[in-house]
């Protein structure tokens, strides 16, 4: 409580600067509804404060500041009883009434309670049609609740004006619900969903593999490679997302040279894109071990890595007389790779081993991507 006391008390301070004509007749009740506050009366503090800014709306920034405190401490039923005890004072300016029910919103969202927290954002909207903040929070809301038909036409109002952001993710709510479509078998929708998502965000990766991941499974490989392989353009991060099922459909159709070639060349296009243990195996397949093993020899000294030194390893240990050797060494990496993570968010940092479209920590799209790879700028 002590914390919460000392912020109000300097927020008191700046409204007792600003407002120093009223000073000398709301200091006393100030000062006394402080001091409930400093002995956990939050009942009594509150009731003072409120019958406060009724006699004076100017201090209502006060208020507002204390809420928010409460709420960063996570006392949403004390920031929910100010805003409720404003929103119901029969003498509010109507110029108030929007930014209370948006504070009072976030208390709601606080405390998990999003059906009234909809309806509160829903009502700013119907005073005042261009409010970003509720929209913004609508979005929220029903991301979290999955209903992405509602997300997508809150957010729809919001693309003309900020294409670059709001783009990207309409076009992820697409590709849920072309998730959705994929589960239930509905093709025709998978596909329209897919493509509505490229409307949005021609870069929208997920997009093109949903459309991708389906040609392949109806055995349509030349056009599935043609898909995945356009990855590179849209973010050549994501390239390492698609490179398994990019070489599955070159070996369907027997092409194993021409799926070597590709990764080769694709290499040397981006030289940070840690390609070398997946081009390795390829060539195991087409010249054999001692071939792969040439070429990762050559490579880990030109482009260190931890997971190329251990395919090396695992390679040698298989060729030498001294296998038992290299199988500690293959320890020793694997313990030194532990730490490793797949998946990194460029946004937040948040790392994980699983791959999330949607980032579960700062909640941003298509930001989470492998982390092994370093990107040529
Ligand atoms: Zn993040």
């Amino acid at each position: 409580m002590i914390p919460i006391a000392i912020g109000f008390l300097w927020l008191l301070f700046r409204t007792t600067q600003s407002h120093k004509r009223q000073q000398s007749t709301l200091s006393s009740e100030y000062f006394k509804g402080l001091n409930y506050l400093l002995n956990d009366e939050q009942g009594k503090a509150l009731d003072i404060f409120v019958k406060l800014v009724e006699s004076n709306w100017d201090t209502i920034d006060t208020h507002f500041a204390l809420g928010k405190i409460y709420r960063k401490n996570g006392e949403m039923d004390k920031a929910i009883k100010i805003h409720q005890g404003l929103i119901a004072r029969p003498s509010l300016p109507e110029q108030y009434r929007c930014q209370i029910l948006l504070e009072l919103g976030y208390d709601y969202l606080g405390a998990g309670w999003f059906d009234r927290a909809e309806g509160l954002f829903k009502e700013v909207l119907i005073q005042d049609k261009k409010s970003k903040e509720a929209r913004h929070n609508l979005i929220l809301i029903y991301q979290q609740e999955k209903d992405w038909y509602k997300a997508i036409e809150i957010a729809a109002d919001l693309y003309a004006e900020n294409k670059p952001v709001v783009g990207p993710m309409i076009a992820h709510y697409y590709c849920e619900l072309a998730d959705i479509s994929k589960n239930k078998g509905d093709i025709s929708q998978l596909l329209n969903n897919a493509n509505k998502a490229l409307e949005y965000d021609v870069n929208c990766v997920r997009a093109t593999i949903l459309l991708a991941d389906q040609e392949r499974s109806t055995g349509e490989y030349a056009k599935a490679i043609k898909l995945y392989q356009g990855v590179e353009k849209q973010d050549v991060e994501s390239m390492i997302l698609v490179i398994d099922a990019l070489l599955e459909c070159y070996e369907k159709l027997g092409q194993q040279d021409k799926s070597y070639e590709y990764l080769v060349a694709l290499q040397d296009r981006h030289e940070n894109l840690f390609l070398q243990n997946v081009i390795a195996s390829e060539l195991e397949k087409l010249q054999g071990r001692k071939a792969a093993i040439e070429y990762l020899s050559d490579k880990v000294k030109r482009q260190p890595s931890l997971s190329g030194l251990q395919k090396l390893i695992s390679y040698k240990e298989k060729e030498s007389a001294c296998s038992d050797e290299y199988a500690d060494l293959a320890v020793a990496i694997s313990a030194m790779q532990k730490d490793n993570v797949e998946y990194r968010c460029q946004k937040c940092g948040f790392s994980s081993n699983t791959h999330y479209w949607l980032c579960p920590s700062c909640h941003h799209w298509g930001r989470v991507k492998p982390s092994v790879i370093e990107l040529d700028s």
